[in-house]
């Protein structure tokens, strides 16, 4: 998929189907030895790479899964011209191996030897993984074994944009569930409240995410701000974000609800400032719409502010993408997040840019571009994550300034503590206090689901008491 974006690709063990481009990889064991062997044969062109590794060579599986990855990854390079900056690396969570090299005791020298020669990471993709584990780290050393964070799930949107991949409800058709939603969203948090003061767990984070939790109105986003205030002890919370995505459910009214209560953090995303790609995007807002909204946050007294940009959206170009990074930093929001487009399927790349296709590090310079340009401006990547199927194999970085740092967004990947959920969509991350145990409580997806069979996403909920009794803290 990295080599071949969009292209269908099938597997068979049927060896007569070697026509087209195709990749050929044989392990053979016998005599002490593991024989490893690779052919890439691409464009009417047969390129072939093998070797062998002692069966009794320490941690052999791991040494044929990267032996075979580089081999697949030089056939592949030298066929199609691609040179994928993650290397070999896979996975949705890379910083993980860089705490687990530190954890090991490695010294720098020899995590940056690890990743270069063995996973064949680019020095820049490096260098952004080993100062994001470093400011990483500071964060995850604020969680203790009793800490959890909080999650409230308002999955509604203004309208959908083409590019989502989350469960969420354009509000012109789930308008009239929301009063109901609101009410069952009090009592799932209620008790939830109670679990928590049973258990004995440590509120660190509450996070409003979705969808778009300001298409709740001003009254509704003060209940649930008031019943949380009321349920939850705050005395550990370091902090309360809520997703303000869409500026066109920003309001002055729902800003100083939020400016006067406990929350600390807001995101407005403007994903791209470029007026034509928001139209292509499905985005009923401008630019200057996010602009306006973010002055009225400031004038309102609001001080940490996320702005998410997506690089690889339809109809953008290098230039505006720049000018969208240059924007932002005009702007100077506390916390600026770049992803890189995910495209799901095969028949969404039609909607993409073929340019993107054709010269597929476009898209990798747009994301050097924001790396560049937001050091020099002091903005300090801090948690990063990939998805699949994302443009040229890239990744989803957030930058903040010094002692900025989101902390949700670090608990919540790297799985440091339970995330208990409420609300449709949500899911409960139970963690394992000190351990690695991860148990997910899911709660249904669809809001009318939730609200139809209310009772079981309750009952659900004492699976969270039985995780900490076989796992105290
Ligand atoms: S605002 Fe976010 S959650 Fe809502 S439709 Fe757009 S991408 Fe999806």
């Amino acid at each position: 998929m990295m080599f071949f974006p969009g292209e269908k690709i099938t597997t068979t063990t049927d060896l007569s189907q070697q026509d087209g481009d195709y990749l050929y990889t044989r392990l053979r064991e016998g005599e002490g030895i593991g024989q490893l062997f690779v052919r890439a044969s691409v464009g009417g062109t047969s390129a072939e790479e093998g070797m062998e590794i002692p069966l009794d060579a320490p941690d052999y599986d791991r040494q044929c899964e990267r032996d075979f990855g580089r081999m697949v990854y030089r056939l592949l390079s030298a066929a199609t011209g691609r040179a994928p900056k993650w290397g070999i690396l896979t996975g949705i969570r890379p910083i993980k191996l860089f705490h687990q090299c530190v954890a090991d005791g490695m010294t720098e020298e020899e995590i940056r030897r690890l990743f270069t020669q063995e996973m064949l990471l680019s020095p820049g993709k490096l260098d952004l993984a080993i100062q994001t584990q470093k400011n990483e780290q500071k964060v995850l050393s604020r969680s203790t074994r009793d800490s959890f964070s909080l999650y409230i799930s308002i999955p509604f949107c203004p309208s959908r944009c083409h590019y989502c991949s989350f469960v969420s409800h354009s509000i012109d058709r789930a308008k009239k569930l929301m009063p109901e939603y609101v009410s069952r969203l009090v009592e799932e948090l209620r008790y939830t409240a109670k679990l928590v003061d049973q258990i004995g767990i440590k509120l660190k984070t509450v996070y409003f995410g979705g969808g778009t939790p300001t298409t709740l109105t001003a009254e509704q986003l003060q209940l649930l701000i008031d019943v949380i205030k009321e349920e939850f002890d705050f005395s550990h919370l370091e902090e309360y974000t809520i997703e303000a995505g869409r500026p066109d459910t920003i309001t002055l009214e729902k800003l100083q609800v939020i400016k006067n209560s406990d929350v600390t953090r807001i995101s407005i995303n403007p994903q791209t400032l470029n007026d034509q790609v928001l139209e292509a995007v499905g985005r009923r807002h401008t630019a200057k719409d996010v602009i306006d909204k973010f002055h009225m946050a400031r004038e309102v007294g609001i001080d940490c502010i996320n702005m998410d940009l997506i690089a690889g959206l339809p109809g953008d170009t290098l230039d505006s993408f720049r000018r969208s990074v240059d924007g932002l930093i005009a702007l100077g929001p506390e916390n600026i997040t770049v992803h890189s487009l995910s495209v799901k399927r095969a028949a969404d790349l039609a909607k993409v840019d073929p340019e993107f296709l054709r010269h597929g590090s476009l898209v990798s310079d747009m994301v050097d571009y924001s790396q560049r340009v937001l050091a020099q401006h002091d903005y300090h990547p801090y948690y990063l994550y990939r998805q699949k199927n994302t443009m040229d194999n890239l990744e989803n970085v957030g930058y903040c300034r010094p002692g900025q740092e989101g902390l949700y967004n670090v608990y919540i990947m790297d799985e440091t503590h339970s995330i208990l959920a409420v609300g449709a969509g949500g899911v409960t991350k139970l963690r394992e206090p000190g351990g690695s145990k991860i148990q997910r409580v899911f709660n249904f997806k669809f809001p009318y689901e939730y609200l139809s069979r209310f009772d079981q996403v309750i009952a659900r909920k004492d699976e969270v008491t039985k995780f900490y009794e076989t796992y105290p803290f």
